[in-house]
């Protein structure tokens, strides 16, 4: 039975897309470029207990960053370090896709790497172009997609985080 519903859930791969696995928006732990790298921020992000943290600026529709948790291995709370310095200097590169991939891409994608540099990442941000209303089209944040969300769809049910 097991076996049967990863069959079935593998050959599903070709037709669902990112926005039917994806984390929205307003579900996703993030920061804001300006937060400050102290106590009470640093004891949040661990509590969160992710390991990928988007960063953005002025609106959470606006993600300028991936802050991984380990980047947090050298800052000592007691100096307040800005995180946009952790992240300029880190600079890991955000992947983005859009909304309609469908996830036998996405999972190929995630098994490649997003680019060419060493630092990969099972994350992505997804987006959309939204053409209603009125004015011009625009890109819009849905949320993220991770490797494990791929995963999950395959093998049909939840992954129990350590
Ligand atoms: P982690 O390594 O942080 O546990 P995973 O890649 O294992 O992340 O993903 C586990 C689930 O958590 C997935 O559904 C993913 O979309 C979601 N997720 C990952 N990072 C975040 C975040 N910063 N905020 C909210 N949800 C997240």
């Amino acid at each position: 039975k097991e076996e049967l519903n990863i069959i079935q859930g593998a050959l599903e791969l070709r037709t669902k897309t990112v926005e039917d696995v994806l984390t929205p928006l307003s579900d996703c732990y993030m920061l804001s470029s300006d937060a400050v790298l102290d106590f009470c921020t640093m004891s949040d992000v661990m509590q969160s207990g992710f390991t990928r943290i988007p960063v953005y600026e002025n609106d959470r529709s606006n993600i300028v960053d991936i802050l991984f948790v380990k980047d947090l291995a050298f800052v000592d709370p007691d100096d307040c370090t800005p995180l946009k310095t952790i992240t300029q200097f880190y600079k890991h590169p955000m992947h983005c896709v859009f909304s309609d991939t469908k996830l036998d891409v996405m999972l190929e994608e995630f098994k490649r790497g997003n680019c060419t540099s060493p630092c990969k990442s099972h994350l992505a941000v997804v987006q959309r172009v939204n053409s209603e209303g009125e004015g011009d089209p625009f890109y819009e944040v849905m949320g993220i997609v991770t490797l494990e969300d791929v995963i999950e769809e395959i093998i049909k049910s939840e992954i129990v985080d350590e």
